[in-house]
């Protein structure tokens, strides 16, 4: 039985889908405006783990993740540049790409891009005034926060705190507002903005109400869960579920999860606070398995502290498994017997116990730390039954049965060969002095070299430039 700690009811509770074997989820994705960083990094490796889970427990899981592509920051960024919103976030979205690959993060079900949704949004807008959930004041929608009487469920607010702790943050131009608690759904254009043309006036759209709309369309109106970092429980995701049960009538999401932050010296990693490290960063130094295998050694609902030592001590652990996986490899190809001795059979069987412990962890609130700790325990299992002489089907059996429980948790058990970031820039340069050189073999070599890594070289008027294929 798999038991998911749920803000709204801030208990662990069991998980049962709407419709047995199959898995709808939610999480709100990043605006796209610069490179993701580790701590935006966080909820993509967490909510990929929770769905490679569910699917390893053999649900069919729709996992839909949004970009978040019209927003007052992309279109800042855009106006410093010169050119247009779209420039910028098509951009980042296609760098969160080539970064949720090294991180070993599943392509969603579906992406979709706010942009792309507005008639969908306009909709809902339409149907939240006609319900009277909302309400268009020149040229600007709200919701009318107070006729939804269940404001405050997923944050535990109570509506006179926030009531009180509003009155003195009403903003200007605010003052059209029946209620200092309603949030806006429909902003009109300003002036360089991109705008959309819309029952109350050319405009676009606040940023709540993309995500009711996109989950609804691609999901449907009720889903089982729904992800993201903490900060957005308020006031995001309540003001998603105010727009959602006020349109349909029915509970949203039946399970909300939230990881907690990534902080640097005990601070939440974020943009604005400048404490950041880019994903493309960390790439530059380590293969990004061991961003990964960071995050899950500890639990999702903890905060985490970033810290050069605790990315070393999480290299050195993962190369502990992935030497016992090539050891038990060269084993497997070295091996004189094949078939199990009856010995052999009860070591493996031994085995068990460690996924059993894995499953255990994993049940309870997806408690990854718990989880590779018995895959630890299994290592270490490995290493001292898997001796010199052991039979080809024991050193594979071992193998394949740590290999596996790294797949669930989507970590690669096998060294990969892959070339950081300044190794290739310093092949490229060995490529570059070598042309100058006349000595074009050597550069040739070095070209093929980088394509056998997947590494695509491109000579341009700026320079030579590459990707990866
Ligand atoms: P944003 O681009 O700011 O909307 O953030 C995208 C996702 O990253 C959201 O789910 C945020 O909650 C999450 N996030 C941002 N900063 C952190 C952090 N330091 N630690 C954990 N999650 C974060
Ligand atoms: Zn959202």
């Amino acid at each position: 039985m798999i038991r998911i700690y749920n803000t709204l009811s801030k208990k662990k509770e069991e998980f049962v889908p709407l419709e047995e074997g199959k898995v709808s989820m939610y999480v709100c994705g990043p605006t796209v405006y610069n490179l993701i960083h580790i701590g935006n990094a966080r909820p993509m490796i967490v909510f990929d783990t929770v769905r490679r889970y569910l699917e390893h427990r053999g649900y069919e899981v729709n996992f839909v993740s949004n970009f978040t592509d019209v927003d007052d920051k992309i279109i800042k960024k855009a106006n410093e540049e010169g050119v247009s919103a779209e420039e910028i976030s098509k951009r980042y979205i296609d760098e969160c790409k080539k970064d949720m690959e090294g991180m070993n993060i599943k392509p969603a079900t579906m992406h979709p891009l706010a942009t792309q949704e507005i008639d969908g949004m306009i909709d809902m807008i339409s149907a939240l005034i006609e319900k009277d959930y909302a309400y268009a004041v020149n040229g600007t929608v709200y919701f009318r926060t107070r006729r939804f009487a269940e404001y405050g469920k997923l944050s535990h607010k109570n509506l006179e705190d926030l009531q009180a702790g509003n009155r003195s943050l009403l903003v200007s131009g605010e003052e059209e507002k029946e209620d200092s608690l309603d949030f806006v759904l429909w902003k009109p254009k300003k002036e360089g903005e991109p705008y959309w043309v819309s029952p109350w006036g050319d405009g676009r759209p606040g940023w709540h109400i993309e995500c009711s709309v996109m989950s609804r369309k691609y999901l449907g109106e009720q889903i089982d869960i729904h992800g993201g970092g903490e900060d957005l429980v308020f006031p995001h995701h309540e003001n998603e579920i105010a727009q959602s049960e006020a349109c349909s009538g029915k509970i949203f999401s039946r399970y909300w999860m939230h990881n907690a932050f990534l902080n640097i010296d005990n601070r939440k990693m974020s943009k604005s606070l400048g404490n950041f490290f880019t994903v493309r960063e960390i790439s530059e130094k380590y293969d990004l398995q061991i961003l990964r295998f960071f995050m899950l050694n500890a639990h999702y609902r903890s905060p985490l502290n970033f810290s050069a030592d605790l990315m070393e001590s999480s290299k050195n652990a993962l190369e502990r498994i992935q030497t016992a996986v090539d050891r038990l490899k060269y084993m497997a190809e070295h091996a004189s017997e094949t078939e199990l001795t009856a010995e052999e059979a009860e070591i493996l069987k031994g085995a068990d116990a460690f996924e059993k412990d894995f499953d255990r962890s994993m049940e309870d609130d997806f408690n990854t730390a718990d989880a590779i700790a018995a895959v630890f325990d299994l290592v270490k299992y490995a290493n001292t039954h898997g001796k010199e002489g052991v039979s080809r089907a024991l050193a594979e059996g071992l193998g394949d049965r740590i290999r596996g429980l790294c797949d669930i948790l989507g970590l690669a058990a096998e060294k990969q060969e892959v070339l950081l970031d300044e190794e290739i820039e310093a092949l490229i340069e060995e490529r570059q002095a070598a042309r100058k050189e006349k000595n074009f073999a050597r550069a040739d070599e070095i070209r093929n070299l980088l394509l056998e890594k997947g590494i695509l070289l491109e000579d341009t008027r700026e320079g030579v430039k590459w990707k990866r294929a």
